[in-house]
């Protein structure tokens, strides 16, 4: 039997060899660390006495990809689902509470729900979004939408930032299409939130482990692949410190890593893709506080702080495209988001509780016009080595569901080739 050798135990490495294995070919995965997950990820954390995650991550209904991986490997029950779809928002400067409820189109609560419960907006502020339909590559979403639309503010630039990374300002229109038209644009279903109250590790990393290592894969930690060896145009070998692991001529090799790291071990890629960062900050709280109108999950306007998620004793903020904090002192941070957070939740405690700061500071790419025509297919010009990552060209953006699908199209590339 054919080997697939995976290097990166991220979810595009991870469910590469998910698909590979259901394709009863032999997997080797080489990951760099000492754990699964790459940039979606738990530890426990001493500090806090809690486990907690990189950093809070949310899916949708639509996100197809994802939830036909959590479904095979178990999961499915452990992710909650929140029905029908609603969006809560605080704009902390005047203290206006609104919920998005995207309607199901095909009722006549469409209609009913006029301005999705913006405070306001139109429909016809909602039926400019299809212009972003008709963008063209190197659009950003600001091309199409002034700073001075209605819109701009309370959702394009929240949704930007939540669902590229980027702001709207450089995000690209025809991603921002993308993502819509999977979601909102298919109605209450497909907006759906899903929240990881057990954690990232436990519901998508661990139980995948479980299910390959009932197969025949094999997983190697702490093995950081320095470079590939490469003859006529093949992959022969695999370097890792002092030792190599050989390429057998049928054998298959699928980078599954960040651009920077595929950069270094393909170096005709020649990448030009910038990353931007995210930063996370949790707190370790007493279990009577709550957000305003009770919800897992707020998002906000106004503020530094973009989006918090509280699950019993873990409240965490997530802070998007955070260029202009991510080299502010961790403690600083901390206070400063503390202090809203003692505002918008009404908590007369001025220092921080326990508190970590978790700066992802290549978090995923810019998700930027340039971008679009930098994102590489999965085949290269080595003839069996493959590439798989959310930064790919999935045609989605850099997700968790753009990194699923990406290992999927890599495995379904392999699979074809050494059959
Ligand atoms: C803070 C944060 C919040 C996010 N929020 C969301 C969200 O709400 N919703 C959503 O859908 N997505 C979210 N994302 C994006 C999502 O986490 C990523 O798209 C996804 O995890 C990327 O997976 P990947 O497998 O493509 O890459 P990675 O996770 O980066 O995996 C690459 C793996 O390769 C390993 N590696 C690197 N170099 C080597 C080497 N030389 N040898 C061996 N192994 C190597 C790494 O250790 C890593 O495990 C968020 C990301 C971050 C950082």
């Amino acid at each position: 039997m054919n080997t697939v050798h995976i290097i990166g135990a991220g979810l595009a490495g991870l469910s590469c060899a998910l698909k590979c294995q259901n394709a009863q070919k032999r997997v080797v995965i080489y990951e760099a660390s000492p754990q699964a997950g790459g940039r979606c990820r738990s530890y426990f954390d001493t500090e806090l006495d809690l486990l907690i995650d990189n950093g809070s991550h949310i899916l949708l209904g639509g996100n197809s990809e994802t939830l036909s991986y959590l479904n095979q490997i178990g999961s499915q029950d452990l992710i909650t689902e929140i029905r029908p779809a609603k969006f809560p928002f605080l704009n902390i400067k005047d203290n206006n509470y609104w919920e998005i409820t995207p309607p199901n189109i095909l009722s006549t609560n469409w209609w009913k729900n006029k301005n999705f419960n913006m405070p306001k907006i139109k429909l016809k502020d909602f039926m400019l979004l299809l212009k972003l339909g008709l963008a063209g590559r190197n659009v950003t979403v600001r091309d199409i939408f002034s700073e001075n639309h209605p819109l701009y503010p309370i959702l394009l630039d929240p949704i930007c930032k939540a669902a590229l990374n980027t702001a709207a300002v450089d995000a690209s229109a025809l991603l921002l299409w993308q993502f819509l038209k999977n979601t909102l644009f298919k109605g209450e279903k497909a907006c759906r939130p899903m929240i990881f109250e057990n954690g990232l590790s436990p519901t998508l990393i661990d139980p995948t482990l479980q299910y390959l290592q009932k197969g025949s894969a094999k997983v190697l930690f702490q093995t950081r692949i320095k470079k590939i060896l490469y003859e006529d145009k093949k992959v022969k070998g695999l370097n890792f410190s002092d030792r190599n692991f050989s390429i057998q001529p049928n054998d298959a090799v699928v980078l599954a890593v960040p651009p920077d790291t595929c950069s270094e071990l393909y170096p005709e890629l020649n990448l030009k893709l910038q990353t931007l960062p995210i930063v996370n900050v949790h707190f370790r709280i007493n279990k009577n506080i709550t957000l305003p109108g009770n919800n897992l999950f707020l998002g906000l306007i106004g503020s530094k702080s973009q989006w918090i998620f509280i699950r019993d004793k873990l409240l965490s903020v997530t802070i998007s495209s955070a260029k202009s904090i991510v080299s502010m002192p961790n403690k600083e941070l901390a206070q400063m988001i503390w202090d809203e957070i003692q505002y918008i939740c009404k908590i007369n405690q001025k220092t921080p509780p326990p508190w970590r700061v978790i700066k992802e500071k290549k978090a995923t790419i810019a998700q930027t016009p340039i971008a679009l025509d930098g994102r590489p297919m999965v085949q290269t010009l080595v003839d069996n080595l493959f590439i798989a990552g959310d930064w790919t060209n999935t045609g989605l953006p850099a997700t968790i569901e753009g990194s699923i699908l990406s290992g999927n199209i890599a495995a379904n590339e392999v699979i074809q080739k050494i059959k």
